[in-house]
């Protein structure tokens, strides 16, 4: 049995906890304006992993169902406490999967995006590893 790595998300009070096994299935970051908005930041950067590597370790969410969604079915999930972290899923993007903001992570050791969505609509401060692909949109 090989070993799987495990990460620690956490929302910003620290109540709701997530453990997660293994590699993720999906790691991007997206520079789309949408994603600037969405994250209040300059580039969204979300990981997918298998449902069944994600577990809540402590910690009380709500759950949001966002209108205007570009993938229907999103559901979010959010810290009862703090209102942060959290995670969300979506039935039909990518079935069977959790998705986690690799900041709640907050671990310089986690695994760097394979690529990078909307480039062109970045900050012009913004600069990435060459190893992350560019791509122009989706
Ligand atoms: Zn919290
Ligand atoms: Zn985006």
């Amino acid at each position: 049995m090989s070993q799987m790595p495990v990460f620690h998300a956490k929302c910003s009070c620290g109540a709701l906890c997530l453990e997660v096994d293994g590699d993720p299935v999906h790691n991007h970051v997206c520079t789309c304006t949408r994603c600037q908005r969405a994250s209040g930041s300059a580039l969204a950067h979300n990981v997918w992993f298998r449902e069944d590597d994600v577990r809540i370790v402590s910690g009380d969410y709500s759950v949001w169902f966002p209108q205007g969604e570009t993938t229907p079915d999103v559901m979010k999930a959010f810290c009862r406490i703090c209102g942060g972290g959290g995670f969300s899923k979506s039935g039909t993007y990518f079935p069977g999967t959790v998705v986690i903001a690799a900041g709640t992570f907050a671990d310089p050791s986690f695994p760097a995006p394979d690529h990078v969505h909307w480039w062109g609509d970045r900050p012009h401060w913004i600069d990435l590893a060459d190893t992350i692909e560019r791509h122009a949109g989706n």
